[in-house]
């Protein structure tokens, strides 16, 4: 069997349809990104790859993990406006953007993957693998609320159409999300957003308020997120700390994704892993080891600092990490 095919028989299938021209994959799920950028047929790919995935001894879970997994993506493709992809409107869009809660088509997803995963993950529904995590986070937003945030200011330019030429696609998506052209101005009083970012994004969190934490995330930057209140050394809590606490999976995804610091600690010491430890939340918990905590048991002495130290795989717009989960 051929190296680095993940122990599957299609991995060497691929392998020899296309000459060697892809490079072993270490699992199966970067391989079909690489497979669409060397031109293959989306068709042949995804028939392909499902055969791998029948094969693979990493989806030998059983029937019942399936299943559980068939439900929540259906889940995901009944969210409001899934129907369509978010940004060309084509039907049945099978691709999706992670951090952005949409879902989109191929022909999209092509050019979500070149912006770079500080602005869109994009992750396959019929290739690709889904945690809870993730399928929570897609099925909670969904198209219909990410364009409520990302389009909600077109000013008369015209969406493209399923059958837009690429230039046209790259144009619209890159004004969307690089550019965040269409993206309404905060409802805020007069100040210093950076100051007071991080105290919104705990007001959201705390009010549960997820279409107003995908707004003002869609204004932060990093650093933003990371911002101490003005006038203050210190700060009870951040919005990683109440997403934890509330044991909300959806929010602590997106605060992390968006470069929120998972280690910083609260008035009391405690760590977000602390507390989702604390409140039990499973899905808090593996977040957080996914993404460079770790399993603290107890609170250690108080160190009421909100560190600007970033995540190791955060999605903050001075990035430029790269890794999807
Ligand atoms: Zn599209």
């Amino acid at each position: 069997m051929p190296p680095g095919t993940g122990g599957s028989p299609v991995g060497g299938l691929l392998c020899t349809q296309l000459g060697g021209c892809v490079p072993p994959p270490a699992a199966w799920v970067p391989l079909p990104w690489a497979l669409l950028d060397s031109g293959v047929s989306p068709s042949l790919l995804v028939w392909l790859v499902g055969l791998a995935r029948i094969w693979s001894p990493q989806r030998s879970h059983g029937s019942l993990w399936h299943q559980s997994e068939a439900v929540a993506l259906q889940a995901i493709r009944n969210a409001k406006g899934n129907g369509q992809c978010v940004d060309c409107e084509a039907p049945n869009p099978t691709w999706a953007s992670l951090n952005l809660g949409a879902l989109i088509c191929i022909e999209c997803s092509g050019i979500h993957r070149n912006l770079g995963t500080h602005l869109s993950r994009v992750r396959s529904l019929d290739l690709d693998d889904w945690p809870g995590e993730l399928t929570q986070v897609l099925a909670a937003i969904g198209n219909h609320m990410a364009n409520s945030v990302w389009e909600s200011c077109t000013q008369g330019r015209i969406k493209p159409t399923p059958n837009a030429t690429r230039e046209e696609r790259e144009s619209w998506i890159r004004a969307k999300y690089e550019q965040r052209a269409f993206v309404p101005p905060l409802p805020l009083p007069s100040g210093n957003l950076e100051d007071s970012m991080s105290e919104l994004l705990l007001t959201a969190v705390t009010e549960r308020d997820l279409l107003r934490l995908l707004l003002l995330l869609a204004h932060s930057t990093k650093d933003q997120v990371n911002t101490q209140p003005a006038g203050s050394s210190s700060f009870p809590r951040t919005a990683l700390h109440a997403a934890c606490q509330l044991g909300d999976v959806v929010m602590t995804q997106l605060l992390v994704w968006y470069g929120i610091d998972v280690k910083a600690k609260d008035n009391q010491g405690q760590t977000p892993m602390m507390i989702a430890r604390k409140t039990g939340s499973k899905g808090c918990i593996d977040i957080l080891l996914q993404h460079g905590c770790s399993n603290e048991a107890s609170p250690t002495t108080a160190t009421p600092i909100l560190s600007r130290r970033s995540s190791t795989a955060s999605l903050g717009r001075s990035s430029s990490k790269k890794r999807v989960s």
